[in-house]
């Protein structure tokens, strides 16, 4: 029999995890608050989805730390997204290239650090992840600029696809402390399979900082934690999202230890509908193609930016059913090169 402070315990994860799906009728910045077992919870809407603060501080202390989520996440979503024109990758896009300060840590905000460990991402994963995939998004109809009303010829896809690779970007420092980085002809980045983990991650160095402990920041399913959920337990649980009915979870809980981090991918998540079928929003880079499998991965990692990455990759790669914890290190030659990444987990 389970404990009922587990229980209830397993509970909140149980509904804050099936509410991330359920519950988009607030106006943005509007919170909710769940007072159960010491553990209040906050959201809102950002970047296109829903956010979480979960804490045990007082409620005025948690209205503190979920404004500080906020602002980390609107920061996050100004500089990084395609879809402002005034943001740091749209101008890297429309010009071809950006000078950067190098930043020492702490760092406020490091446009450098994401799109280095994009490209990184990109290499160990031998271009399962590609940061430079913008040129797919928009001939597939996922920016505001196109309507695509049939999917696009073989030669519209090989055109986008010549500017398409992580070997088309240059990164370079120099000793005055200055970094620059430069796209080839025609190159646009797309940070979107990152972003929103970099977003939590820059959420979670700030509230560490401030001095906060027992926490979930969680950006549409990419989620870390901190502390303990409880006294009497050291482990976070986490639910997944069905990929079959994402208004449901698989019922398997994943447990995560102070300072790591969760991200899921599917198709389930984004999709264009052209001439009636779903076109999923994680493109494979290699063929141009939407990838058409269902089903989804999660990687569980130190950092929200890492898992984030990987579950996109993992999800492009075509990573098998159920959790196969352990396997990939045989199964995935792209894995088997980072030994960190023993605790990836994937779920279909
Ligand atoms: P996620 O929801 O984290 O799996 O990321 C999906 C988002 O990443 C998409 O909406 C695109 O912005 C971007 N994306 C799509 N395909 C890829 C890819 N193969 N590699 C990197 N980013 C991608
Ligand atoms: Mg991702």
């Amino acid at each position: 029999m389970i404990a009922t402070k587990r229980r209830i315990v397993i509970q909140i994860m149980l509904a804050v995890v099936v509410g991330v799906v359920g519950v988009f009728v607030m106006k943005r910045g509007q919170c909710r608050v769940d007072d159960s077992n010491g553990l209040h919870e906050r959201r809102w809407l950002s970047m296109g989805t829903v956010a979480r603060y979960v804490g045990r501080g007082s409620s005025r202390h948690d209205a503190a730390n979920a404004e500080i989520v906020k602002a980390a996440f609107d920061e996050v979503e100004w500089d990084l997204s395609v879809f402002n024109p005034e943001s740091a990758i749209s101008k890297l896009n429309e010009e071809g290239y950006i000078r950067l300060q190098v930043c020492n840590d702490p760092c406020e905000f490091d446009f450098l650090k994401v799109v280095s460990f994009a490209i990184e991402v990109a290499r160990t994963t031998e271009g399962a992840f590609d940061p430079t995939v913008n040129p797919l998004m928009r001939i597939w109809g996922f920016r505001k600029d196109t309507v695509v009303v049939e999917a696009p010829s073989g030669e519209m896809i090989d055109k986008a696809l010549a500017a398409v690779g992580f070997g088309k970007v240059v990164i370079s420092t120099n000793e005055n402390g200055m970094a620059e980085v430069r796209l080839g002809n025609g190159v646009e980045l797309d940070l979107g399979g990152i972003a929103k983990g970099y977003a939590v991650d820059l959420a979670y160095e700030r509230l560490k900082r401030s001095g906060v402990r027992d926490f979930i920041i969680d950006l549409g399913g990419n989620i870390r934690v901190d502390g303990n959920p409880s006294k009497d337990r050291i482990f976070w649980r986490i639910a997944v999202r069905d990929p079959a009915d994402p208004t449901k979870n698989t019922g398997e809980m994943i447990e995560l230890e102070s300072g790591e981090a969760v991200a899921t991918s599917g198709s389930y998540e984004r999709f264009v509908e052209i001439g009636g079928k779903h076109y999923s929003h994680i493109i494979d880079p290699r063929t141009g193609w939407p990838v058409e499998r269902g089903g989804s991965v999660t990687a569980i990692a130190k950092s929200a930016m890492e898992a984030d990455a990987f579950s996109t990759a993992g999800f492009v790669a075509g990573l098998e059913s159920g959790i196969i914890k352990g396997k990939l290190m045989d199964s995935s030659r792209w894995l088997s090169r980072r030994a960190k990444w023993e605790n990836l987990e994937t779920r279909r």
